[in-house]
Protein backbone atom coordinates (compact mmCIF):
# COMPACT_ATOMS: atom_id res chain seq x y z
CA UNK A 1 0.00 0.00 0.00
CA UNK A 2 1.22 3.64 -0.06
CA UNK A 3 3.79 4.04 2.35
CA UNK A 4 3.74 7.49 4.26
CA UNK A 5 7.33 8.67 3.71
CA UNK A 6 9.07 8.84 6.91
CA UNK A 7 10.12 12.26 7.93
CA UNK A 8 13.29 11.18 6.95
CA UNK A 9 12.93 9.42 3.78
CA UNK A 10 14.17 12.93 2.06
CA UNK A 11 15.35 10.87 -1.30
CA UNK A 12 11.92 8.84 -1.44
CA UNK A 13 9.75 12.07 -1.05
CA UNK A 14 11.43 14.13 -3.74
CA UNK A 15 11.02 10.89 -6.56
CA UNK A 16 7.70 10.96 -5.20
CA UNK A 17 7.06 14.67 -6.16
CA UNK A 18 9.31 13.97 -9.45
CA UNK A 19 12.56 16.04 -8.84
CA UNK A 20 14.95 14.05 -10.30
CA UNK A 21 17.46 17.36 -10.32
CA UNK A 22 17.16 18.15 -7.25
CA UNK A 23 17.17 14.69 -5.39
CA UNK A 24 20.61 13.89 -7.45
CA UNK A 25 22.30 17.60 -6.87
CA UNK A 26 20.92 17.83 -2.90
CA UNK A 27 23.81 16.28 -0.94
CA UNK A 28 26.40 17.88 -3.00
CA UNK A 29 24.44 21.14 -2.84
CA UNK A 30 24.05 21.31 0.58
CA UNK A 31 27.63 20.24 1.41
CA UNK A 32 28.74 23.58 -0.87
CA UNK A 33 25.98 25.55 0.87
CA UNK A 34 27.69 24.75 4.36
CA UNK A 35 30.98 25.46 3.61
CA UNK A 36 30.00 28.62 1.13
CA UNK A 37 27.90 29.61 4.04
CA UNK A 38 25.19 29.74 1.06
CA UNK A 39 21.70 31.28 2.39
CA UNK A 40 18.36 28.92 2.37
CA UNK A 41 17.44 30.80 0.14
CA UNK A 42 19.94 30.53 -2.27
CA UNK A 43 20.30 26.97 -1.61
CA UNK A 44 16.51 26.41 -2.56
CA UNK A 45 17.01 28.39 -5.51
CA UNK A 46 19.58 26.44 -7.10
CA UNK A 47 18.02 23.66 -6.70
CA UNK A 48 14.93 24.63 -8.24
CA UNK A 49 16.27 26.44 -11.03
CA UNK A 50 18.20 23.63 -11.89
CA UNK A 51 15.38 21.35 -11.79
CA UNK A 52 13.55 23.67 -14.24
CA UNK A 53 16.37 23.81 -16.17
CA UNK A 54 16.79 19.99 -16.58
CA UNK A 55 13.15 19.81 -17.13
CA UNK A 56 13.46 22.60 -20.23
CA UNK A 57 16.29 20.44 -21.41
CA UNK A 58 14.35 16.75 -21.63
CA UNK A 59 11.45 18.54 -23.19
CA UNK A 60 13.60 20.12 -25.80
CA UNK A 61 15.39 16.56 -26.56
CA UNK A 62 11.85 14.91 -26.65
CA UNK A 63 10.13 17.69 -28.91
CA UNK A 64 13.35 17.38 -31.23
CA UNK A 65 12.98 13.13 -31.32
CA UNK A 66 8.92 13.98 -32.18
CA UNK A 67 9.19 16.48 -34.78
CA UNK A 68 11.38 13.67 -37.07
CA UNK A 69 13.65 16.31 -38.61
CA UNK A 70 15.79 14.34 -41.16
CA UNK A 71 18.95 16.37 -39.73
CA UNK A 72 19.33 18.55 -36.56
CA UNK A 73 20.52 22.08 -38.11
CA UNK A 74 20.00 25.18 -36.23
CA UNK A 75 20.61 28.96 -37.38
CA UNK A 76 23.61 29.81 -35.93
CA UNK A 77 24.68 26.93 -38.48
CA UNK A 78 24.16 28.99 -41.33
CA UNK A 79 26.21 30.68 -43.71
CA UNK A 80 24.22 34.08 -44.96
CA UNK A 81 27.47 34.76 -46.60
CA UNK A 82 26.91 31.87 -48.84
CA UNK A 83 23.08 32.12 -49.40
CA UNK A 84 22.64 36.05 -49.74
CA UNK A 85 19.12 35.97 -51.06
CA UNK A 86 18.05 35.82 -47.66
CA UNK A 87 19.11 37.44 -44.61
CA UNK A 88 19.27 36.49 -40.90
CA UNK A 89 16.89 40.02 -40.31
CA UNK A 90 14.53 38.50 -43.02
CA UNK A 91 13.69 35.34 -40.15
CA UNK A 92 13.41 37.05 -37.63
CA UNK A 93 9.24 36.82 -37.13
CA UNK A 94 10.08 32.98 -38.09
CA UNK A 95 12.50 32.68 -34.89
CA UNK A 96 10.66 34.09 -32.46
CA UNK A 97 7.48 32.90 -30.98
CA UNK A 98 5.44 35.00 -33.16
CA UNK A 99 6.17 32.52 -35.63
CA UNK A 100 3.11 30.61 -34.06
CA UNK A 101 1.52 33.50 -31.92
CA UNK A 102 0.72 35.23 -34.99
CA UNK A 103 0.96 32.22 -37.69
CA UNK A 104 3.93 33.48 -40.07
CA UNK A 105 4.12 30.59 -42.35
CA UNK A 106 7.22 30.69 -44.45
CA UNK A 107 7.72 29.11 -47.84
CA UNK A 108 11.55 28.27 -49.46
CA UNK A 109 11.72 27.76 -53.07
CA UNK A 110 14.64 26.93 -54.97
CA UNK A 111 17.27 24.54 -56.35
CA UNK A 112 18.62 21.53 -54.68
CA UNK A 113 21.41 22.12 -52.24
CA UNK A 114 20.85 25.87 -51.32
CA UNK A 115 19.98 25.46 -47.80
CA UNK A 116 15.88 25.20 -47.77
CA UNK A 117 15.82 22.08 -45.55
CA UNK A 118 18.42 23.50 -43.60
CA UNK A 119 16.18 26.96 -42.81
CA UNK A 120 13.20 25.13 -42.16
CA UNK A 121 14.69 22.73 -39.83
CA UNK A 122 16.17 25.87 -37.99
CA UNK A 123 13.18 27.10 -37.79
CA UNK A 124 10.96 24.24 -36.10
CA UNK A 125 14.19 23.63 -34.11
CA UNK A 126 13.83 27.12 -32.75
CA UNK A 127 10.31 26.64 -32.40
CA UNK A 128 10.74 24.05 -30.04
CA UNK A 129 13.01 25.70 -28.03
CA UNK A 130 10.51 28.39 -27.53
CA UNK A 131 8.15 25.98 -26.24
CA UNK A 132 6.17 25.02 -29.14
CA UNK A 133 6.24 21.63 -30.99
CA UNK A 134 6.66 20.94 -34.90
CA UNK A 135 6.75 18.33 -36.65
CA UNK A 136 9.11 17.73 -40.17
CA UNK A 137 7.81 15.76 -43.06
CA UNK A 138 8.08 15.46 -46.46
CA UNK A 139 5.35 16.09 -49.32
CA UNK A 140 5.50 12.75 -50.50
CA UNK A 141 5.21 10.78 -46.94
CA UNK A 142 2.25 13.03 -46.53
CA UNK A 143 0.34 12.62 -49.53
CA UNK A 144 1.18 8.73 -49.43
CA UNK A 145 -0.22 8.67 -45.81
CA UNK A 146 -3.50 10.62 -46.67
CA UNK A 147 -4.09 9.77 -49.62
CA UNK A 148 -3.88 5.78 -48.24
CA UNK A 149 -6.08 7.15 -45.50
CA UNK A 150 -8.50 8.94 -47.75
CA UNK A 151 -8.81 5.62 -49.88
CA UNK A 152 -9.55 3.84 -46.43
CA UNK A 153 -11.91 6.40 -45.13
CA UNK A 154 -10.14 7.16 -42.19
CA UNK A 155 -8.56 10.70 -43.39
CA UNK A 156 -9.94 12.36 -40.63
CA UNK A 157 -8.07 10.26 -37.88
CA UNK A 158 -5.02 10.35 -40.44
CA UNK A 159 -4.76 14.36 -40.69
CA UNK A 160 -4.54 14.38 -36.89
CA UNK A 161 -0.69 14.56 -36.82
CA UNK A 162 -0.14 17.04 -39.48
CA UNK A 163 -2.83 19.27 -37.92
CA UNK A 164 -2.17 19.27 -34.43
CA UNK A 165 1.97 20.01 -34.09
CA UNK A 166 2.42 23.63 -33.86
CA UNK A 167 4.78 24.21 -36.77
CA UNK A 168 4.38 21.70 -39.09
CA UNK A 169 7.44 21.49 -42.17
CA UNK A 170 6.51 20.40 -45.38
CA UNK A 171 9.37 19.21 -47.41
CA UNK A 172 8.52 18.89 -51.20
CA UNK A 173 11.62 17.24 -53.15
CA UNK A 174 10.48 17.95 -56.10
CA UNK A 175 11.19 14.86 -58.56
CA UNK A 176 8.30 12.57 -57.18
CA UNK A 177 4.78 12.81 -59.27
CA UNK A 178 2.61 12.43 -56.60
CA UNK A 179 -1.12 10.19 -56.42
CA UNK A 180 -3.61 11.84 -58.19
CA UNK A 181 -5.63 13.20 -55.16
CA UNK A 182 -2.48 14.99 -53.99
CA UNK A 183 -4.07 18.24 -53.84
CA UNK A 184 -6.84 17.49 -52.21
CA UNK A 185 -5.34 16.12 -48.95
CA UNK A 186 -2.68 18.29 -48.98
CA UNK A 187 -4.89 21.17 -49.04
CA UNK A 188 -6.96 19.50 -45.93
CA UNK A 189 -4.03 19.81 -44.18
CA UNK A 190 -2.89 23.48 -44.97
CA UNK A 191 -6.75 24.24 -44.41
CA UNK A 192 -7.14 22.75 -41.70
CA UNK A 193 -4.03 24.26 -40.20
CA UNK A 194 -5.13 27.61 -41.59
CA UNK A 195 -8.52 27.58 -39.63
CA UNK A 196 -6.67 26.65 -36.92
CA UNK A 197 -4.19 29.61 -36.91
CA UNK A 198 -1.03 27.16 -37.19
CA UNK A 199 1.74 27.90 -39.17
CA UNK A 200 3.86 25.80 -41.82
CA UNK A 201 7.23 26.08 -42.93
CA UNK A 202 7.09 24.68 -46.75
CA UNK A 203 10.38 23.70 -48.66
CA UNK A 204 10.37 23.03 -52.76
CA UNK A 205 12.85 22.55 -55.49
CA UNK A 206 10.06 23.89 -57.91
CA UNK A 207 9.33 27.65 -58.80
CA UNK A 208 5.95 27.94 -57.21
CA UNK A 209 4.03 28.63 -60.30
CA UNK A 210 4.80 24.83 -61.39
CA UNK A 211 3.67 23.48 -57.97
CA UNK A 212 -0.07 23.17 -59.19
CA UNK A 213 0.93 21.04 -62.35
CA UNK A 214 2.87 19.04 -60.24
CA UNK A 215 0.05 18.36 -57.77
CA UNK A 216 -2.38 17.68 -61.43
CA UNK A 217 -4.27 20.49 -60.39
CA UNK A 218 -3.83 24.17 -60.87
CA UNK A 219 -6.69 25.66 -59.46
CA UNK A 220 -6.15 23.52 -55.95
CA UNK A 221 -2.62 24.35 -56.39
CA UNK A 222 -3.25 27.93 -55.64
CA UNK A 223 -6.03 27.40 -53.01
CA UNK A 224 -3.11 25.81 -51.58
CA UNK A 225 -0.19 28.48 -51.59
CA UNK A 226 -2.89 31.37 -51.10
CA UNK A 227 -3.44 30.38 -47.18
CA UNK A 228 0.03 29.88 -46.32
CA UNK A 229 1.05 33.27 -48.37
CA UNK A 230 -1.06 35.11 -47.17
CA UNK A 231 0.47 36.01 -43.76
CA UNK A 232 3.43 34.40 -44.34
CA UNK A 233 6.67 35.01 -46.75
CA UNK A 234 8.13 33.51 -49.97
CA UNK A 235 11.89 33.30 -50.18
CA UNK A 236 13.92 32.30 -52.90
CA UNK A 237 16.91 30.84 -52.54
CA UNK A 238 19.64 31.55 -55.52
CA UNK A 239 23.40 31.06 -55.79
CA UNK A 240 25.43 27.68 -55.88
CA UNK A 241 25.22 24.36 -54.56
CA UNK A 242 25.91 24.48 -50.86
CA UNK A 243 27.15 20.37 -51.52
CA UNK A 244 29.58 21.36 -53.94
CA UNK A 245 30.79 24.38 -52.88
CA UNK A 246 34.19 23.41 -52.47
CA UNK A 247 33.99 22.39 -57.02
CA UNK A 248 34.72 24.60 -59.46
CA UNK A 249 31.91 27.41 -59.88
CA UNK A 250 31.54 25.98 -63.76
CA UNK A 251 30.56 22.64 -61.92
CA UNK A 252 27.56 23.55 -60.42
CA UNK A 253 25.95 21.71 -63.78
CA UNK A 254 26.84 18.40 -62.92
CA UNK A 255 25.02 18.61 -59.54
CA UNK A 256 22.48 15.33 -58.76
CA UNK A 257 19.19 16.51 -58.57
CA UNK A 258 18.01 14.63 -55.27
CA UNK A 259 18.01 17.22 -52.14
P1 LIG B 1 18.08 22.09 -50.02
O1 LIG B 1 17.01 21.69 -49.08
O2 LIG B 1 17.93 23.47 -50.57
O3 LIG B 1 18.29 21.08 -51.11
P2 LIG B 1 19.77 21.67 -47.72
O4 LIG B 1 19.16 22.61 -46.76
O5 LIG B 1 19.46 20.21 -47.56
O6 LIG B 1 19.46 22.12 -49.22
O7 LIG B 1 21.34 21.89 -47.71
C1 LIG B 1 22.26 20.88 -48.11
C2 LIG B 1 23.39 20.82 -47.10
O8 LIG B 1 24.15 22.01 -47.15
C3 LIG B 1 22.88 20.69 -45.67
O9 LIG B 1 23.80 19.91 -44.96
C4 LIG B 1 22.90 22.13 -45.17
O10 LIG B 1 23.11 22.19 -43.76
C5 LIG B 1 24.06 22.72 -45.92
N1 LIG B 1 23.85 24.14 -46.26
C6 LIG B 1 23.16 24.64 -47.29
N2 LIG B 1 23.23 25.97 -47.35
C7 LIG B 1 23.98 26.34 -46.29
C8 LIG B 1 24.43 27.60 -45.77
N3 LIG B 1 24.14 28.76 -46.39
N4 LIG B 1 25.19 27.58 -44.65
C9 LIG B 1 25.52 26.43 -44.04
N5 LIG B 1 25.13 25.22 -44.48
C10 LIG B 1 24.37 25.15 -45.59
MG1 LIG C 1 15.90 19.97 -49.16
Amino acid sequence: MNRQPLPDDLDGMLRRLHLPTVRRLHPELILRAEEEQMSYRTLLEVLFTEEIAHRAQTRITRSVRKAKFPFLRTIEEFDFTFQTAVRLKMLGSFLGPELVTEARSAVFSGPPGRGKTHLAVAIAHRAIQNGFGARFTTADELIGDLSRAAADARLEDALEPYVHPHVLVIDERGYQSYASDAANVLYRVVNDRYLKGRPMIVTTNEPLAALGGLLHDGDLGEAILDPLLERGSHFVLRGRSYRIRHLDPEADDLEPEAA
